[in-house]
């Protein structure tokens, strides 16, 4: 059975990139119905912060990405991460170096002098335990010196490195606290992983992680995973993503940017991964056709235009009462929630965010006197003045206040003033909302209702 994990280290928000790799995970772990796991990865313990796991859940959650089971966090199994290294070290995969910062300086300095890359060569790798002194000391892995790696990537390929390259590396550090490379696999292996999907900037670590694996292989039978190494998010320029490209939090795209879940979820899914030319995959759908192997090998660039434009589209398709749910919370306890969720089909057709929709219900909420924009406050001018003197009796006299009537009246009024429905309907509109857009104008009248309506036209009409 598949399992695959998300796995995060909790030290700052939760971004873009990492949102994408919990996407491709669910994902792959919905498609072949396995599990889909969370590990916090707060080993660092000075920049692992408790407010940034709760904001990695947070995230999570509202994108429909909870965790299979309650999340594994990693700092609390250090003492199992030491247990597999001394395993190692009397196998005979890993050993004891001693050697001091003096010594690896010195080493480094002369294959800069010899103009040769450093490979740490310890003399410790081939000592005899018996002469272990008593002295402060890491433990390395015994890598392999010859033949070479292959990992058959999920999204790269097949990718192959010469043993030689990977070096004695370092499981746990001189205070027994152990190294990310050593930890990531042991948890792996103990929460059963069998596919391991992150960003391809973990590919060079792999094959590290590989040469722990392949002794634990020969040791207790531990076998590898399938990996697939997705390429990172750059910015619609090209370079890597960064705070100017809109790298905020997966809390920002949703506070700040009014951004619904659905619509990061879909966007996020079109980011490195595709089905022919469609945009709009909804969940269920994407669970039916994802597959690791369609995911692109070069990196995909953001584009914040393309994820508004899938909330527009997701925004018109919800429900009014969610939205209005959503918006009514922006606006604070007075607004009226069900006045905004009969406002909501007229209103949602023309935003592409929450805030668009704020924006857009701010009229039905608007206290007397009216706050006028520039451009409405310029449309009421002592001519439209005396028009919506007439246009005010004329409304006040229709007893059917619904669209269709009040529409009549409009038109035959200006027909008989030989006017464009518009020459009405403009000054009308500024009346009405302080504002020259607005939903259609007969809209506007039935969702203010007939007495606020007719106060805020009386209010400009001379
Ligand atoms: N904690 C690592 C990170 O946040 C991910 C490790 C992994 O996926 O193997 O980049």
């Amino acid at each position: 059975p598949v399992v695959t994990r998300f796995a995060p280290s909790p030290t700052g928000y939760l971004h873009i990139g990492g949102a994408r790799t919990a996407l491709f995970n669910w994902l792959y772990a919905r498609r072949h119905g396995g599990k889909y796991l969370l590990r916090i990865e707060d080993t660092d313990r000075a920049r692992s912060t408790e407010p940034a796991i709760d904001a990695i859940f947070d995230g999570l959650s509202w994108l429909g990405l909870d965790g299979d089971e309650p999340a594994t966090f990693q700092f609390a199994r250090s003492d199992r991460h030491a247990e597999v290294a001394h395993k190692l070290i009397t196998a005979g995969h890993a050993y004891r170096c001693y050697m001091t910062q003096d010594e690896l300086a010195a080493h480094r300095a002369k294959a800069q002098e010899e103009r040769r890359p450093f490979r740490l060569l310890s003399p410790w790798r081939d000592a005899d335990p018996a002469n272990y002194p008593d002295a402060p000391y890491v433990v390395r892995i015994k890598a392999p010196r010859d033949g070479e790696t292959v990992i058959d990537d999920l999204v790269q390929g097949q990718v192959t490195v010469r043993n030689e390259e990977i070096d004695d590396f370092v499981l746990l550090r001189s205070d027994g606290t152990p190294t990310y490379m050593l930890a990531v696999v042991v948890d792996d292996h103990d929460m059963g992983v069998t596919h391991v999907i992150r960003g391809d900037d973990h590919l060079n670590n792999a094959f590290r992680q590989l040469a722990i694996i392949h002794a634990m292989g020969a040791i207790e039978g531990w076998e590898r995973p399938i990996y697939g190494h997705v390429p990172l998010i750059h910015g619609s320029d090209g370079a890597k993503l960064s705070k100017r490209h809109g790298a905020i939090g997966v809390d920002s795209y949703r506070d700040d940017l009014g951004i619904l879940p659905e619509a990061l979820f879909n966007y996020l899914l079109r980011l490195g991964w595709g089905h022919g030319d469609d945009e709009i995959i909804a969940r269920e759908q994407a669970v039916e056709w994802f597959d690791m192997t369609d995911v692109g090998k070069s990196p995909s660039r953001f584009d914040l235009a393309k994820l508004q434009n899938l909330n527009g589209h997701y925004m018109r398709v919800a429900d009014d009462d969610r939205l209005a749910a959503l918006v009514g919370e922006r606006l604070g306890a007075s607004a009226d929630r069900a006045l905004l969720a009969r406002a909501m089909p007229v209103l949602k057709v023309r935003a592409k965010d929450l805030n668009e929709l704020v924006d857009g219900a701010a009229f039905l909420f608007a206290k007397r006197p009216l706050v006028f924009s520039e451009k409405a406050a310029s449309l009421l001018t002592d001519e439209a003045r005396e028009r919506l003197a007439t246009i005010h009796d004329r409304l006040a006299a229709e007893a059917d206040w619904s669209a269709e009537p009040l529409e009549a009246v409009l038109k035959a009024l200006a027909e008989e003033q030989g006017l464009g429905l518009g020459k009405l309907a403009q000054p009308l509109r500024a009346a009405l909302t302080g504002q020259t857009t607005s939903p259609g104008i007969f809209d506007v009248l039935v969702l203010l209702g007939r007495d606020e309506s007719l106060a805020r036209i009386a209010a400009q009409a001379t």
